[in-house]
Parts: C-alpha cells; structure tokens; sequence
C-alpha cells in the first residue's frame, strides 16, 4: 500500500512525501482507515512502529476537511494527551511535519516552564493542542483551555501515564471533553488496567495490534552480559572502546546512577551526557541536539527521560541497568531498531537482578545472546540466590551462545551462571 491509496488530502500527502515516507507502516495502514472513519480506536504498538503519524495525518486531514482557510476564531478541536515532556515535543514535531501545508495552528504545552508563552499562544486560538496531563489540567483550571468543541481525543502510552501515576488526572481531563468525542488510545502493552480504562473511555473501538503484546523488536538483535555490579562501568567503557561503539543510548535506573556513569566515561575520555528529570528542559534538549548532531556519543537517560527520545535508526541500547518492571525492558529496547532498521540491545545483568532478567525472559520469549567473553563474570557466590539458564554449547561466534531454551520451568536446560 502507498500513501496515495489512503485517500489523504494533496497537502499531506506532499508533506508526507517529503518527510521520505513512501509506505504507510503496519499500525498506520491499519488506523488511518478507521480513525478517518470516526470511530474510536485502541491501538497496541510499541514506539518505532509510526504510531504518532498513525494518529497525527488522519487528524490532520479531518480537521484540515472543517477548518479549511476559514478565518474564525480557533477552537481546539484535537487533543493529544501524553506523558512526557519529551514526548508532547515529539508529537508536536510530527503534527508541524506532516501539517506544514494546511492553516491548522497548534501548541505544545508541558510543566517546568514559564506558562506565559503557551498562554499566549491560547488566547489567539488553535485547532491542535498537545499537553502533558498536569500542565493541561492546570491551565484549565485556570480558565485558559476550553475543550467543548473538541472532536478527537489521542491518550498517547497510555501504559507509561498509568506508570507515572497520571490515570486520575487522565480521567478528569476525559471528563472536561464532550461525550460525543472520537477517542484514540495507545499503548505498547495492553495490562488490565489500560484496557479497563479503554471500556470505561471508548466506545464500540476498533482494535489495531502491530506487533504480539509486550513482544520485543523483532529486529533487534539482543545480547546480555552477566557481569559484577561493581564492573558495570569498566564494561561499558571496555565495549564502547573495544567495539568501537558510538550513539549508544545507556539506560540507567536512577538520575543519580545516570550522573555517574556519565562521570566515570568522563574520566575516561568519552564524550557523555545524562539526560534525567532533574536538568531543565532546555538543558534536555541541549543535550539531545548535541547526541542527534554526534558531538556526543553516548546519552546516558533514566526510563522517563528517555520516553521522548525518537532518533531515526539508533544503533544500540545499553540496559546499564535493568529493569525491574519486563515492560520497561521492551519500552528500552524499542528505542533502537525503530521504523524497520535494526539495531542492537546489551544489556548488563548483575548477581542481584538476576530476578529481573528471569521476569524480562518470561515476558520476551525472545532467545537473548549470552556473552560469557568478558573479563568481569559474576565471581563465585551464594548458590541461594540465583539460577540462570545456560546456553546451550553451540556458539553462534566467537563468545557468544544463545540461550535456546524454551521454557522457564524446563529444569534440563539450567545450570548456576556464575
Ligand atoms: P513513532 O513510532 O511515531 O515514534 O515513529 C518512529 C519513527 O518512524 C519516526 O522517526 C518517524 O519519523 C518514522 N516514520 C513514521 N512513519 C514512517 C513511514 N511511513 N515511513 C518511514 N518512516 C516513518
């Protein structure tokens, strides 16, 4: 299927055909049908997959049908409510691309800034607006924002809002819009509690699913190591500089953990940022232009933080850190390998996230690389605490053996990994 054969207004088809996209991906060959219909609409689909253009050109087209070059005050009339701040940029990026041809006007609205700019751009009018959930609320509250001529909803990662504590506020901003809105719901799983959300929301929605719930990237390619806590750094930097590898994205689980492996690179002569909820946001987007420019190879980003990341063919993730929710685990492995290009994920597992790791494998059923080739191997220790599959013998290259194991329970293939 082309993009032509969607039936898209001239300008966005222009504006699409000059962001380079010739193909509609999976989750846009399948949502932008229906949402250009009307209805509601889950869908399941990790980030990479074009999810946000999957929402962002219908919209676009639909509201381009009813405003036209009309010259009236402007209502907002779409609504794209998401978690971060990154995010909402993101997501207003997208909406200027594929928009740039039509009158419709949009703001990008978040917390930790000055609200008087984004006031003012209110007050004039828009027919677009994205908003992270407490800056939207607070802003309504004070009369600025008013969602009565609203006719489509977008709750964007809908997984990482229920994450980050936002399902109250998701739910009185729900309740600020008209009943008979359009209601769009993303997520990149699909636990009870979204789908509970999506009954409670949705009317009569069609469902898009792109790749199996929670499944990882199928073209990414994963390797761990089972390494000493204590190592982690000497085996970032060994693998950096060994294997030469440069826009890496590091996840760290702390702020203050992303501060350190960003100190000790430092030390030792690799350009690196953190980027975390603690810097401001235009200290953020700093750091993300000088890692987009390459004057920075390794960003080293806590799981929120790295939510807004969207860099075109990413080349490897590194799980400093694991996670200790498996979601997070496909959340951070989704960031490479985005829009089809492949990509690779290390991740680091020490003695005591071993359970992490067990829980990840569980979720992924995906066979991960294991790389015993490395100087820092878990020493000796308490035979109590962990049990991780062995690789069977057949190493696929030099050091490396995949763990073929099908099962968690399957007691043949295991055997103590230190
Ligand atoms: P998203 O899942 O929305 O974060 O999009 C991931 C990346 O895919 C972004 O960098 C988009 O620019 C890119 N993208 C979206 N749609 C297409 C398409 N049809 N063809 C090629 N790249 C795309």
């Amino acid at each position: 299927m082309l993009f032509e054969d969607l039936s898209l207004s001239k300008s966005i088809q222009r504006a699409v055909a000059e962001e380079g996209y010739t193909q509609p991906t999976p989750i846009q060959e399948q949502a932008i049908p229906i949402v250009l219909d009307g209805r509601d609409l889950v869908g399941c689909a990790q980030t990479g997959t074009g999810k946000t253009a999957a929402f962002a050109i219908p919209i676009i087209h639909q509201l381009h049908r009813i405003v036209g070059s009309s010259n009236k005050k402007k209502l907002i009339r779409a609504l794209i409510v998401t978690p971060t701040r990154e995010l909402a940029v993101q997501i207003g990026q997208n909406f200027d691309n594929y928009g740039k041809y039509t009158n419709l006007t949009q703001l990008t609205i978040f917390g930790g800034v000055s609200q008087v700019p984004q006031v003012d751009v209110l007050r004039k009018g828009i027919d677009i607006l994205i908003a992270t959930p407490g800056r939207l609320l607070d802003l309504h509250k004070q009369g600025f924002i008013d969602l009565d001529h609203l006719h489509t909803l977008v709750l964007d990662e809908a997984d990482q809002m229920l994450d980050m504590g936002f399902v109250n506020d998701v739910k009185k901003i729900v309740k600020l819009t008209p009943s008979n809105r359009q209601t769009l719901l993303f997520s990149a799983t699909m636990p009870i509690a979204i789908r509970e959300l999506a009954e409670m929301f949705l009317t009569d929605p069609a469902s898009v699913t792109v790749s199996p719930v929670s499944s990882t990237a199928e073209k990414v390619e994963q390797r761990i190591y089972f390494v000493d806590k204590t190592e982690k750094r000497n085996l970032l930097y060994h693998l950096i500089r060994n294997e030469k590898l440069s826009d890496v994205l590091v996840f760290s689980r702390t702020k203050h953990g992303a501060d350190n492996v960003v100190r000790s690179l430092r030390k030792k002569g690799v350009p690196a940022e953190a980027i975390h909820g603690d810097k401001s946001q235009t200290a953020r987007q700093r750091v993300l232009d000088a890692f987009k420019n390459k004057e920075v190879g390794v960003l080293v980003a806590t799981d929120i933080a790295a939510r807004g990341i969207d860099i075109d063919q990413l080349p490897f993730v590194i799980n400093f850190d694991l996670p200790n929710i498996p979601e997070t685990y496909v959340h951070r492995i989704g960031r490479t390998g985005r829009a089809g290009n492949g990509g690779i994920a290390i991740s680091f597992c020490s003695r005591d996230e071993a359970p992490y790791w067990k829980d990840i494998q569980k979720l992924i059923k995906v066979d991960v690389t294991i790389i015993e080739d490395h100087p820092w191997p878990w020493h000796q220790g308490n035979p109590e605490t962990e049990t991780i599959a062995a690789p069977p013998k057949h190493s696929n290259r030099s050091g490396e053996k995949k763990n073929s194991r099908k099962s968690n329970n399957s007691k043949k293939n295991k055997k103590r990994w230190y």
